[in-house]
């Protein structure tokens, strides 16, 4: 079976930028961005090797609150369908919403494996403000900056080791 691996998230955490940064890891990009339905888009990449589908997920095209809430736990439950492995971003420029407890709770009843990831962390000085994502409960998670690529490859050394 082929690996898998969904982006999810609210919208503008990063997940686009962090997306495309995988896709440009490859030389030849294999079936990039054959978006199956309007707010997904699928490409190939590897790491060490080891391929793998990325899914980025998005597009919401949505205005009132409820529809928007409707909207993310559907697209998150077609990555928990859909994944092998889930990436869940965050951003420390926002900082944890309800909107992401929801997600990660959705998540965690899923069963399937879950990377956190804190994005727009571009330099030192926003690893501790990071630290308030611990309140989810959660054991670990990674920080990241996709705008400059820093800290991608500590998580995809730990994604790639459960296929
Ligand atoms: P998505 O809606 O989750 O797909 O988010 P996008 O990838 O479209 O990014 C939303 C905005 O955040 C864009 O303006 C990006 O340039 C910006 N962005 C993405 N990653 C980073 C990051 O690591 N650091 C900073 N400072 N900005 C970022
Ligand atoms: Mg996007």
């Amino acid at each position: 079976m082929s690996n898998i691996v969904a982006i999810v998230g609210r919208p503008n955490v990063g997940k686009s930028t962090l997306f495309n940064r995988l896709l440009e890891r490859r030389e030849a990009i294999v079936d990039a961005t054959a978006g199956v339905t309007r707010d997904r888009h699928y490409g190939k990449s590897d790491w060490n090797g080891i391929e793998f589908t990325v899914i980025d997920t998005g597009g919401y095209e949505v205005n009132t609150e409820d529809i928007f809430q409707e909207e993310i736990a559907r697209q998150v439950q077609l990555a928990i369908d859909e994944a092998t492995s889930i990436i869940f971003m965050m951003n420390v420029e926002e900082g944890l919403t309800d909107t992401d407890r929801e997600i990660n709770e959705m998540l965690r009843r899923s069963g399937k494996p879950v990377y956190i990831v804190i994005n727009k962390v571009d330099s030192a000085k926003e690893e501790l403000p990071a630290t308030e994502f611990y309140s989810l409960g959660i054991d670990k998670y990674y920080t990241m900056s996709s705008a400059t690529g820093s800290g991608s490859g500590e998580l995809l050394d730990d994604i790639v080791k459960d296929f």
